[in-house]
């Protein structure tokens, strides 16, 4: 039920807490401060705090609070981090680690989505987040290395591409898998190779190849 939004952000945060889905102060503060009505479509305003994916257009999705807090804690977000995201959405992942990070280089393959979503991080005040349009399966090396790598759409494998682009000690968060599942994945670039650790079942929408 609708109680206002005040209220149900709360909620939601109550919620995302209690699970154990949010744990550090300054996320669970970024969840507190980035309105997530601003990035959705106007008619599911009253749906902005509940605890799951709403549609954006394009046939893509917003993905549900408890997996972006997830991914936002495995992140591990330091001041000093340079961070690609691949999948932009609405923005509004890139928007709760605006303030967490340094800066964000953000890639979306669909030209209406990145429309949408550097317009949304404008309304929030996002500076430091820089969409682009593109194929994020390559990465974008112009500002590489980065110390951490998120993906948000469900991706075959880890791509060489984002592996050369990370530094050493830093870390890659994606869904790897199939169509209907994936893990959620952790893979540590150490000196001598990747470790991977697995976090769980997920379900995101497909990565995409600007090629196929
Ligand atoms: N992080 C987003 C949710 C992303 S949904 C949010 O907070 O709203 C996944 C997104 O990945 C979709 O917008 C989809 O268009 C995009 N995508 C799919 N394949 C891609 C690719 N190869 N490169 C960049 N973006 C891609």
């Amino acid at each position: 039920m609708f109680m206002g939004i005040p209220e149900d952000r709360e909620m939601l945060l109550s919620k995302l807490t209690g699970e154990g889905r949010l744990r550090s102060e300054n996320i669970i503060e970024a969840f507190r401060e980035v309105p997530r009505e601003s990035f959705i479509r106007e008619g599911d305003v009253l749906n902005a705090y509940g605890d799951y994916p709403l549609q954006i257009g394009c046939g893509q999705t917003i993905s549900a609070p408890h997996m972006v807090a997830t991914m936002t804690e495995l992140l591990k977000p330091r001041k000093t981090d340079k961070i690609l995201e691949i999948g932009t959405g609405s923005g509004y992942q890139a928007a709760i680690l605006s303030g967490l990070v340094e800066s964000i280089i953000s890639i979306e393959l669909e030209p209406d989505l990145v429309l949408i979503a550097k317009k949304n991080l404008e309304n929030a005040g996002c500076s430091n987040v820089t969409v682009l349009s593109g194929d994020g399966s390559v990465g974008f090396q112009n500002h590489a290395p980065y110390d951490k790598i998120l993906v948000t759409c469900a991706t075959p494998e880890i791509f060489q591409s984002w592996k050369d682009q990370l530094r050493e000690g830093g870390f890659i968060v994606a869904p790897v898998g199939g169509f209907y599942h994936q893990d959620l994945i952790l893979a540590t670039k150490t000196e001598n190779g990747f470790i991977e650790e697995r976090h769980g079942a997920c379900v995101f929408v497909p990565l995409r190849r600007e090629t196929i």
